[in-house]
């Protein structure tokens, strides 16, 4: 028996709106106003201290929604961390998040890798590994098979993904924009070479290292015995291809998000708040086109919705 992983927790068709002072904001329910807000605060940098409380239940209405499902072409789904946590995913954020003594942000900067890039990569490797025992849950099936349906319709469906652990490509997703790159893709430091690399371990050197408990004696690997570039010429360091705290978004990624998200006639929001990035980032660029945003969360039991 399929069970159906996603539930709906709200979502709206967001009218056209513009922004009115002192106005009740036009009955929007609250997730929906909170993507509104967000929106309108980027567009307008104005701030609404008066929005009404009122109809601040979200519409959890199955069947408007599966209209408005049935009837989109392009939709663009927005996952975050709850879609990896339910594979069992360690994300170092948080309360007991830490590898070691470290939250992710203290090893995931340019600065930690600079000072010391065999600890950095100690902790890469360890999320390398531990992917082994992760699968794709039923969020990652249910939107893979989605797009494998909608696709066989001439309709479109893209993941675009905060995520790095490639379980939206494992579950058999195709269009995927990974935001913070991906754990199993390397950039070489001297010459930019970016590779795919799924090698276990990825250097002899790193054999049994990254062991996350606080007692783990750091490896101290030399420099030259880390992943290095395998172009003959080159040899430089390497470094894990993902977007580290402090460093911007790949152009190119952004270009391609952009352009979905200007294209897309639904948004579904999974695993993640339509106000935390990376949906507060994107959704309102779309409900401001008034375009519906939908937000789901994940379930352990048997939800009351799927993809239609
Ligand atoms: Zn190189």
């Amino acid at each position: 028996m399929r069970q159906n992983p996603v539930l709906l927790l709200g979502w709206s068709i967001h009218s056209r709106f513009r922004y009115q002072p002192n106005r009740t904001y036009l009955g929007l329910h609250y997730r929906s106003k909170a993507v509104a807000y967000t929106g309108l605060l980027a567009v307008t940098k104005k701030v609404f201290l008066n929005m009404s409380q009122e109809n601040s239940r979200p519409s959890s209405d199955m069947t408007k929604f599966r209209e408005c499902f049935s009837k989109a072409k392009h939709i663009v789904v927005l996952t975050g961390a709850g879609v990896s946590a339910e594979s069992g995913v360690p994300t170092f954020r948080g309360a007991g998040g830490l590898w070691r003594k470290w939250k992710a942000q203290e090893l995931a900067s340019p600065e930690a890798f600079a000072s010391n890039p065999s600890l950095v990569w100690e902790f890469y490797h360890y999320r390398r590994e531990v992917m082994s025992s992760k699968h794709p849950n039923p969020a990652h099936v249910a939107i893979a098979e989605c797009e494998k349906r909608l696709k066989a319709q001439g309709r479109r469906v893209v993941v675009i993904t905060q995520n790095i652990d490639e379980l939206h490509k494992r579950a058999g997703s195709e269009n995927i924009l990974e935001l913070h790159g991906n754990l199993f893709t390397t950039r070489c430091t001297k010459c930019g070479d970016v590779s795919v690399n799924k090698e276990s371990p990825i250097c002899p050197a790193l054999a049994g290292k990254g062991e996350p408990s606080p007692n783990a004696v750091d490896a101290k690997i030399p420099v030259e015995k880390l992943p290095r570039c395998k172009k003959a010429d080159c040899k430089g360091l390497l470094r894990p291809h993902v977007v580290w705290f402090g460093e911007g978004l790949d152009r190119e990624v952004l270009r391609q998000t952009s352009e979905e998200l200007d294209n897309c006639d639904l948004c579904l929001v999974v695993g993640t708040s339509s106000v935390v990035y990376p949906a507060a980032m994107f959704a309102p660029q779309v409900a401001f086109r008034g375009v519906p945003v939908a937000e789901f969360n994940i379930e352990e039991t048997p939800a009351t919705s799927s993809f239609g």
